[in-house]
């Protein structure tokens, strides 16, 4: 592990998984490993202290963070998240794995990321409004539609963008529509966003399955997570005749051989805000997510899921990376050595960046797009990255991941080298 003094990652942390990524693509990047070292280190990390009056009288302090892991291909791009277990850390590998996805899909965009460490659930709208109002103000620094943008991750939203952008906007004197992606439709956002990330992941997916000989009509697929990226992608394989055998949330893991009824578990998900209570399909405990057998597993929810212990279990053809960083390399090792293919979060999830990328056009030009234009060409990107990134694994006989990375680090590199050191 290299010697960064801020942080102490281990071998299947985030910032370790990362690094172990960036070890494997090394021998394929030629002589542009002269530069690798820049991959390996944030170019920026910002620490910032957030306090807000809570609605009892009491005074709470919060840690938040913005990391620019990379800007040499564009402004920085990445999401915000707000979760009890954010770390600098966490957010590190969250920025980087973010410049290998933009890279990886041609994005014009270096890569970054955010987070508040809290709990949401615990706290009032108010509250949750001068958190993020107080955020913004304190990331005003490095931020902006020509810096670096934020977007929705886990647990933010529209109307946390819509604070977000009304509060840097105060802040500079001007309406500042391109400072974040994910907005309501109403302040610049853009049609088909909210849905993008689990239209990319059903996209690849499918294009994974062709090259794999699954067929679509009937392959059995589960997904753990069921929230902005699971759901979707859940919905859209069943729609196109496959069945949903297994689902996890935070409330708990639903079974159905036969497949769940999409329509009736979305609307029960509505409803009561989790798959618990939902009487079409059979509760079970936690951790037998991992034994259903499935065609693909969609890994939907946060890092560090697929374990060695868990990969061992684990009875499926296809990974679909919905979330972000959710194999560890040990979990990895394992499926590979299984003959079970992992399509990376660097390209499986690459939709949501992809549509916010549309969204901050669309708002620099102010003007904007048919849903139906957004969607084809959504596809024909995530399509197209896709298959270079297939072909780049077959040529060198490497995985998926080391494929994208390969496929990602190249064009980072290539730029870095010929924008050359300052001074
Ligand atoms: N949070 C999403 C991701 O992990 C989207 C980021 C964005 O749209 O900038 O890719």
């Amino acid at each position: 592990m290299p010697n960064l003094s801020f942080v102490s990652p281990t071998r299947n942390s985030p910032w370790g998984t990362y690094l172990s990524q960036i070890d494997a693509v090394e021998p394929y990047l030629g002589h542009l490993s002269k530069w690798v070292e820049t991959l390996r280190r944030p170019k920026r990390a910002l620490i910032v202290d957030i306090p807000i009056e809570m609605d009892n009288g009491t005074v709470a302090h919060f840690e938040g963070y913005r990391v620019q892991h990379s800007l040499t291909r564009g402004p920085g791009k990445g999401g915000v998240r707000y979760h009890p277990d954010v770390t600098l850390e966490e957010v590190m590998a969250l920025s980087a794995w973010m410049t290998i996805k933009n890279a990886a899909v041609n994005l014009p965009y270096g890569g970054a990321k955010g987070g508040i460490r809290l709990d949401p659930a615990l706290l009032s709208m108010k509250e949750l409004e001068k958190v993020t109002r107080r955020y913004t103000s304190e990331i005003g620094i490095i931020i902006g539609p020509q810096q670096d943008i934020p977007a929705p991750d886990v647990n933010t939203n529209g109307k946390i963008m819509a604070w977000m952008m009304d509060t840097y906007s105060m802040n500079t004197g001007a309406t500042a529509t391109g400072v974040v992606t994910g907005k309501p439709i109403e302040l610049g956002g853009s049609l088909g966003r909210v849905a993008a990330t689990g239209r990319g992941v059903f996209v690849v997916g499918r294009e994974a399955m062709r090259r794999l000989n699954i067929n679509m009509e009937g392959a059995r697929i589960a997904v753990q997570g069921f929230g902005n990226v699971g759901s979707i992608a859940a919905k859209l394989f069943a729609a196109n005749g496959a069945k949903i055998v297994a689902v996890q949330d935070h409330t708990g893991t639903l079974v159905n051989s036969n497949g769940f009824d999409m329509a009736d578990l979305l609307d029960h998900v509505a409803k009561t805000r989790g798959i618990a209570g939902f009487k079409g399909g059979d509760m079970i405990a936690n951790e037998d997510f991992w034994d259903v057998k499935s065609d693909v597993l969609i890994p939907a929810a946060l890092e560090g899921q697929i374990t060695a212990d868990r990969a061992k279990r684990i009875s499926t053809r296809l990974v679909l990376e919905g979330a972000n960083g959710p194999t560890t390399p040990d979990g990895e090792a394992v499926l590979a050595d299984r003959g079970i293919v992992v399509v990376p979060d660097v390209i499986a999830n690459a939709g949501g960046v992809t549509v916010s990328y549309f969204e901050w056009v669309q708002d620099f030009s102010s003007f904007f797009w048919t849903e139906d234009e957004i969607n084809l060409r959504l596809d024909k990107i995530m399509i197209g990255a896709f298959k270079h990134i297939w072909e780049t694994g077959e040529q060198h006989r490497i995985p998926l991941r080391t494929a994208a990375f390969t496929v990602a680090c190249t064009r980072v590199l290539q730029a870095r080298e010929e924008r050359g050191l300052y001074p």
